[in-house]
């Protein structure tokens, strides 16, 4: 037996499903976790000593890659000062000023600890801001674990939030209205009646948690008028596209501003880091300067905030995003290249560092159609990879992050890898 197959043992004695994040135990793919050891670059090594070229990056953070010289030292040399204070630090200042003058729609921001700590206060705040209940949200997009984001429903309908978690009560859920993603006449149709008691629209602008599903022409400008029309405040949740998509996030990419913003991932540099900011006459409502509440012991942690500046400033560099767009670009190229050598359909959706191999015949624009892909054909193709040194997230509904680090020579490995199974006879079952 393996070390990671013996620490899964020992894990699932002592953890619930031997994880403390539940994608982590491959349920969807089947078969046991591999621990990993160690990351450098674009390569991480499991416990068995295995090197696999990982597109996971930690879901999103690792923008530059594993254990990128510039953070670690700054970490270390931050770490060597004191971990925490409880008190205000020039790191936090620093971190707010960066974010600001990037991020087009923040004025003012705060730092939490979490992309879901993030998520249930923006939330929060604009129920304080507005006066208002109830919330918006889209089918197939995460907003991390809070009990009011934690809602789906079903398609084509505006149906009030039903729990999607025991232990959500309906009364959390019950004022979570849930929408098909990409659909913008059932949003007017929604707000035509009922409108002036949402509070807020909350929105990945490119989704990223039922693949990469990026946004049909006119919808976040669509969001963008609805919300002006009922005085709702528009929230774009960029704790995956932030900083990833362009400087100033989705946001920037495609010119909508949002009222407010949700922050994590890259901007902790790998870190656990969150934040949440805005407009100022929004983010002035929140305590100590207004009545919501919101606080935390280790929120703004000089260590945490240390990566996320080392890491933000690299990605100020020139041509950082350009980069990231052609690596984007060659692995679009490169994988449906690959995946036309066998005759199972297909979809490559990317924008930029974002991108999703689907195994369906239909193009994937929301959960609906992302539900559809053959998950089974994705749990071979998985393993496949994983016995050529590739490592992609255990899930068909997880996007594939490209960080900066990603070389020629990892694109050609993995599209070669990818070839060998479509070619294969698995690769050419779905037909
Ligand atoms: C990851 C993610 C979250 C949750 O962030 P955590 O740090 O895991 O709590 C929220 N929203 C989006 C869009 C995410 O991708």
């Amino acid at each position: 037996m393996d070390r990671s197959a013996r620490l899964m043992e020992r894990a699932v004695r002592r953890m619930p499903g031997g994880v403390n994040s539940p994608v982590r135990a491959f349920r969807s793919v089947g078969g046991d976790p591999l621990f990993m050891e160690r990351g450098e670059g674009s390569r991480i090594f499991d416990a068995d000593g295995n090197a696999y070229t990982d597109y996971v990056m930690s879901y999103g953070p690792l923008i530059l890659g594993h254990a990128d010289g510039d953070v670690v030292r700054e970490i270390k040399a931050t770490a060597e000062r004191g971990t925490t204070f409880g008190a205000p630090t020039e790191l936090e200042v620093e971190m707010a000023e960066l974010i600001c003058s990037t991020v087009p729609s923040v004025d003012s921001v705060r730092m939490v600890n979490s992309g879901t700590e993030a998520t249930m206060s923006a939330v929060r705040l604009a129920r304080g801001f507005t006066g208002r209940d109830r919330i918006l949200k889209f089918e197939g997009n995460y907003h991390g674990h809070g009990d009011a984001l934690l809602v789906s429903a079903g398609s084509g309908v505006a149906t009030l939030g039903l729990p999607d978690s025991p232990g959500v009560t309906e009364g959390a859920a019950a004022d979570t209205a849930v929408l098909p993603y990409n659909d913008l006449d059932a949003v007017r149709e929604l707000f035509g009646r009922e409108g002036e008691l949402f509070a807020c629209i909350i929105v990945e602008p490119v989704g990223g948690n039922m693949g990469c599903v990026p946004p049909v022409e006119g919808y976040l400008e669509g969001l963008r008028e609805v919300c002006d029309e009922y005085d709702a405040v528009l929230i774009f949740d960029e704790v995956m596209t932030g900083f990833r998509l362009a400087a100033g996030g989705a946001q920037e990419r495609f010119g909508v501003t949002p009222d407010m913003t949700c922050l994590g991932k890259i901007v902790g540099g790998g870190l656990p880091v969150g934040a949440y900011g805005g407009k100022r006459e929004i983010m002035d409502r929140l305590a100590p300067s207004g009545p919501v509440y919101q606080a935390g012991t280790l929120s703004g942690n000089p260590l945490a905030m240390a990566a996320g500046i080392a890491t933000l400033k690299k990605t100020r560099g020139p041509g950082f995003y350009e980069k990231l767009d052609e690596i984007g670009m060659k692995w679009r190229a490169g994988i449906n290249e690959a995946a036309s050598a066998g005759d199972r359909p297909f979809q490559v959706n990317q924008i930029g560092s974002m991108v999703s191999l689907f195994f369906s015949d239909k193009p994937v624009t929301d959960f609906a159609s992302a539900a559809r892909t053959d998950t089974e054909a994705f749990a071979s193709f998985f393993w496949h990879l994983i016995s050529r040194g590739v490592y992609l997230a255990p899930s068909a509904y997880e996007a594939g992050f490209l960080a900066v680090v990603h070389s020629d020579d990892d694109l050609s490995h993995t599209f070669e890898a990818a070839r060998e199974w479509f070619e294969s006879d698995a690769g050419k079952a779905g037909s």
